[in-house]
């Protein structure tokens, strides 16, 4: 890691800037204002900022960070690059304490730039899972403590927070979604909107798939109460892949998002998916996995009240 943190645009803002131009504006430099595409001038002289330009168009000027995460941010642009690597590398994830410490900013700084680069790793991709008939594996796991499943006949009143993931086992895509309850009706449509008809889907004995199982090629199960991890008939029904995926991301929230929030776990469930469908064992490296994440901060503005919401009822 310390090799690739190296490079000129981890230090330098000019060159952070001219890294992040090049990704961005691979397909033409877009003015945000009206939308031209290649017909704006680098303004240059002493007094100006890095990075502005003027469009010929509606004559105004804007820098590659209009409308991306970066928008309305006052750390510089090499800080943030090292921020993107950190996270896109860290298998067990980054904590903001990790953030401030290592970058020198502030704790709330920090914060706010992993949230926003959570929502950069945000999947936008709508292609079903298991297209093409390929196996989807679906399960549930459970972490922390619910705050809204206070229950007086519960021993110890409140439930965990619940999270289904789905893994196609053909791409290598993973997809979380933090969920109420393990209830069919919860679970069902989740299935229905995310994996294609013609998908092989994989899950535990659990009764809650079984109706909705019945709407793909095959369901196939794995019996877990009777130790039964492979089907003895089929070698190709397990759910290994998503209990891998499991073990990833409880060791990444144990070790370092130990208090998360439930209004918060659906950012960090999507940095544990970015991660998973971008790994190294599908070929992606350190550097490619950033620079995937570089593509998704267009668009994606996040506003302070956006991350923070509801924080007078939060428990952590
Ligand atoms: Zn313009």
């Amino acid at each position: 890691m310390t090799s690739t943190l190296s490079a000129p645009h981890f230090h330098d803002e000019e060159a952070a800037y001219a890294y992040i131009e090049a990704r961005l504006w691979k397909d033409g430099r877009d003015c945000p204002h009206c939308g031209t595409i290649e017909n704006s001038v680098k303004l240059a002289g002493k007094s100006t900022r890095i990075g502005v330009y003027k469009c010929r168009d509606c004559r105004k000027p804007f820098t590659v960070k209009v409308n991306t995460i970066f928008e309305s941010s006052h750390v510089k642009l090499h800080i943030w690059l090292q921020a993107i690597h950190l996270l896109a590398s860290s298998k067990k994830g980054f904590s903001a304490n990790q953030f401030a410490r290592t970058l020198g900013v502030s704790l709330k700084a920090a914060w706010f730039m992993a949230h926003r680069i959570r929502e950069a790793m945000r999947s936008v991709d709508l292609i079903p899972f298991g297209t093409a008939g390929g196996a989807v594996e679906a399960d549930e796991t459970f972490w922390g403590m619910d705050p809204d499943s206070f229950s007086a006949s519960r021993m110890g009143g409140y439930g965990a927070m619940k999270v289904l993931t789905l893994i196609d086992r053909d791409s290598g895509r993973a997809k979380s979604v933090v969920i109420d309850d393990l209830n069919r009706e919860t679970i069902e449509p989740i299935l229905r909107e995310n994996i294609a008809r013609e998908a092989r889907l994989m899950t535990d004995e659990a009764h809650r798939y079984k109706r909705i199982g019945r709407e793909f090629a095959e369901h196939g199960s794995v019996n877990h109460s009777k130790d039964e991890y492979v089907s003895p008939d089929d070698i190709t029904v397990h759910t290994q892949c998503v209990e891998n995926y499991y073990s990833v991301f409880k060791r990444g929230m144990k070790g370092t998002y130990q208090h998360c929030a439930k209004r918060h776990l659906h950012r960090y469930c999507a940095e544990f998916d970015f991660r998973y469908t971008n790994r190294k064992a599908l070929g992606v490296d350190d550097g490619e996995r950033a620079d995937r994440i570089l593509a998704g901060v267009k668009g994606k503005r996040l506003t302070y009240r956006a991350t923070d919401e509801g924080r007078t009822r939060s428990v952590a």
